[in-house]
């Protein structure tokens, strides 16, 4: 078949399963090549237009020579940090309207999860990520429409590592504690404390990778001036521990015990957002820590957003197949996987 024709029959069907997503989107992000790594003939090669992924295999054998994908969008590796977040503020906006809403990034360590959450760095406004982009739009909108709502802002700051729940803002409270802010340094000197108190080790893979899943919630409650009426809303924007497979044979002992407890919960993510997707009756929060966590952010009248992220390079090929592989299984748009066009 040839490649037109599958790209016509695989639209048909995407739009075909949108309505069945409701609340879900998804957005893939390519990471530009990082210094020192070159493109080279067989990296990944993709087009991203209209949320369409191409994905060429460098190896070009076997009969998955290419494999198609579809999202809600794609950003390609030049996209910036301000056109990503002008994606994603209709939906934290939402926020105020009393809504929950997760934003997620799912991918392979190194594939720039923390930068599309975070940014490369606190200091450096041109570069923040969804996060600090988003405490200061909800900072500015709060602050002005005072006369009519009033409003209260509380922000928590968890790590799930191996199934257990860490306070990364107190070390004594036994739940996660609330803290009030108002304004956008509060946030900043409290994610600051946050990034510091975040369990890191060392892998192979990127020295400052994590593997834990953080997650900072934000939790609105408007009050109007004049009806007294009230609006709660809560935001969670998860930063996930890599997916990447690890191979059991290399790791033993601690490592193998993590790599298990991420593979389970991002399971259990999975599951989750297949079964909201589908619109099972039966929705399985009670698997996993994360999933637990997030469960009044994932489902019902709550609007969820997976970042998809994925790495250029040839090396990475089979993560980013399998990173793209669970992202279609989630959304509910499953049509690339098994397609293939010479
Ligand atoms: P992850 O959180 O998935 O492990 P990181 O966010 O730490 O990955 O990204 C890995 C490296 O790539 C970091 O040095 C980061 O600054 C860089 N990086 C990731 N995404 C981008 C991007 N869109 N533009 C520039 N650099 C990026």
């Amino acid at each position: 078949k040839n490649y037109q024709v599958v790209v016509e029959e695989n639209r048909k069907l995407y739009n075909e399963v949108q309505e069945l997503k409701g609340n879900i989107r998804v957005y893939c992000r390519i990471r530009p090549f990082l210094k020192g790594q070159n493109k080279t003939e067989t990296s990944i090669e993709y087009t991203g237009e209209n949320g369409e992924l191409v994905v060429a295999n460098p190896l070009k054998k076997g009969k998955d020579t290419h494999r198609f994908f579809k999202f809600n969008k794609v950003f390609g590796p030049s996209s910036t940090q301000e056109e990503v977040f002008l994606d994603t503020q209709p939906l934290i906006r939402s926020l105020l309207d009393g809504y929950n809403v997760c934003i997620l990034a799912y991918g392979q360590t190194g594939s720039g999860k923390t930068y599309t959450m975070s940014g490369p760095s606190i200091n450096s406004e041109e570069h923040w990520g969804v996060n600090y982009r988003a405490l200061n739009d909800l900072f500015h909108l709060t602050q002005s429409s005072q006369n009519t709502v009033m409003y209260e802002v509380g922000v928590q700051m968890v790590e799930i590592y191996n199934e257990q729940v860490r306070d990364l803002l107190s070390d004594d409270v036994p739940d996660a504690s609330m803290h009030c802010v108002r304004s956008t340094e509060d946030v900043l000197e409290l994610m600051n404390i946050g990034l510091m108190n975040r369990a890191v080790g060392a892998t192979a893979l990127n020295e400052k990778s994590s593997r834990s899943h953080s997650v900072l919630s934000v939790h609105v409650r408007g009050v109007d001036v004049k009806t007294d009426s009230e609006l709660r809303g809560s935001l969670h924007l998860v930063d996930l521990a890599g997916s990447e497979r690890i191979d059991r044979s290399e790791v033993t002992g601690d490592r193998l015990k993590e790599a298990q407890h991420i593979n389970k919960s991002l399971s259990a993510l999975g599951d989750v957002i297949f079964a909201l997707a589908h619109k099972n009756p039966h929705v399985p929060y009670r698997n996993s820590k994360l999933t637990q966590v997030l469960q009044n952010s994932l489902g019902g009248q709550a609007k969820t957003l997976m970042f998809v992220q994925i790495n250029p390079d040839e090396d990475s090929y089979a993560e980013t197949v399998s990173t793209l592989k669970f992202a279609e299984r989630v959304s509910g748009v499953e049509l690339g996987a098994a397609r293939s066009y010479k």
